[in-house]
Order: C-alpha cells, then sequence, then structure tokens
C-alpha cells in the first residue's frame, strides 16, 4: 500500500512578516526540518513552494529529500494542497498532508495517523487537549472538554482527499473539505510540542524547543 504525503509550505507568512519557511532552528530550516521527518515516514513525498520561492525550495528539499517533487502553491492553503495532490501518483493509497510550519511533528505521529487511515478510517487528525477557557464572541464559555485543537500531519485515504478537493472547495484543513464532502473524521492523539509557527514569537518558542532537542 502506497503511502504519500504532501508538505505544504506555499503560505505568504504574512502573520509572521516573511517567508517563515526558511527560518532557522539550531542551524536548519523550518522547511527543511519538517520535510526531513515527512519523507522518512512515507513512500513519496510532494513539496508545494511559494511560486516566488520554488527554485530555492527546491535546493532545500534536495539536501533533505532528494526524490521528494516540488510543486508551485495556490493562493490558499486549499489550492495549494490540491497543486500537491495533482503530483501525488494515481496508485497512492493513503496521503497525508502536513504543514510545514509544523517542524516538530514527530515520526510516532505520522505513524499513529497512518496505522489510523490503514485501520479503515476515511481521514485522521491528531488533536489536543485545549487548555485555555474558550468563549465564543456572541457571547457565553464554550465547553472544552468537547473541543481539541487540530494539527497536521492528517492522512486520508486518497480517493477520498481527491473527490473531496475535486469541487475547489476552501478550508483551512483538509479534514474540513473531507467531511463537508460527506466524510468522517477519526482523532488520534496529537503531540503537544507539535508547534506551528504562525508569528515571531513562535520563532522564539520553536527555537528553544530545538535547542532542548538537540541537547537530549
Ligand atoms: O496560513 P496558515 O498558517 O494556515 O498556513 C498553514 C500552512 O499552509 C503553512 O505551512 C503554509 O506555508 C501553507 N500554505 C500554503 N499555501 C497557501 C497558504 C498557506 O501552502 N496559499
Amino acid at each position: 500500500m502506497s503511502r504519500w504525503a504532501i508538505v505544504v509550505a506555499a503560505g505568504s507568512g504574512s502573520r509572521f512578516g516573511g517567508p517563515k519557511q526558511f527560518a532557522l532552528l539550531d542551524g536548519v530550516s523550518v522547511l527543511s526540518r519538517s520535510v526531513r521527518t515527512a519523507a522518512a515516514c512515507v513512500d513519496g513525498l510532494v513539496v508545494v513552494a511559494a511560486p516566488g520561492s520554488v527554485d530555492r525550495t527546491r535546493a532545500e528539499v534536495a539536501t533533505v529529500a532528494p526524490d521528494a517533487i516540488v510543486v508551485a502553491g495556490g493562493a490558499t492553503r486549499a489550492g495549494s494542497v490540491r497543486n500537491g495532490l495533482a503530483a501525488v501518483p494515481p496508485d497512492a493509497a493513503v496521503v497525508l498532508v502536513h504543514d510545514a510550519a509544523r517542524p516538530f511533528a514527530p515520526a510516532s505521529l505520522y505513524a499513529d495517523v497512518i496505522a489510523a487511515v490503514e485501520a479503515g478510517a476515511t481521514a485522521v487528525v491528531p488533536g489536543i487537549a485545549v487548555v485555555d477557557t474558550i468563549r465564543s464572541l456572541d457571547g457565553g464559555a464554550v465547553d472544552r472538554d468537547r473541543l481539541v485543537a487540530v494539527q497536521t500531519p492528517q492522512g486520508f485515504r486518497a480517493d477520498a482527499l481527491r473527490a473531496a478537493h475535486a469541487t475547489a472547495p476552501e478550508a483551512t484543513d483538509d479534514a474540513a473539505v473531507v467531511e463537508a464532502a460527506g466524510g468522517s473524521v477519526v482523532v488520534v492523539p496529537g503531540t503537544s510540542t507539535n508547534l506551528k509557527i504562525t508569528t515571531p514569537t513562535d520563532l522564539v518558542i520553536a527555537r528553544a524547543l530545538a535547542r532542548a532537542e538537540e541537547a537530549t
């Protein structure tokens, strides 16, 4: 059963203030860290690059995953996933989608997500408990025990992911796209250190995590 991953790295980094995928964590870029782990966990890999950074992305990816296919992304995350999906071979059975902005997703999390898809789930997301009290702007606290914060890598039966993206829907993750198309989503335990780098403050935390990882 062939397993592929799409690492999406085509964001503009507007909340970060620049292309965060090339920021260094202990000498290794955010992109390279994400790609290195993904490549070790699947049979084939597609990396989706910002249209203006395809050559730079290709050069970085070549150092950690020489066989990876690099394609240009779209204007939205969902568009970038679709461009990546178009490069995944038709015989792939399982497709994982991972945000390059999460460089600490461990190989064990990939393994858990893949195992849940291969056990029969259509869509699998890692989720972690919400620690803050959540309040709706419309008023009222929301019961956090019924909520999880969703991470990537997310895993899918390839046919379900392709079918769900066929009508070019927009969503901030692929599980929502599959769910909107009628599929159900299984949640597996996420990893607390699987930080998504969004703001410059996140980079400070990520650098500390990378140093701590290096020291262990
Ligand atoms: O914008 P957001 O933080 O949700 O982005 C999550 C991931 O999606 C990032 O890794 C980013 O590079 C990627 N992305 C993309 N193409 C876009 C927008 C975001 O590949 N047009």
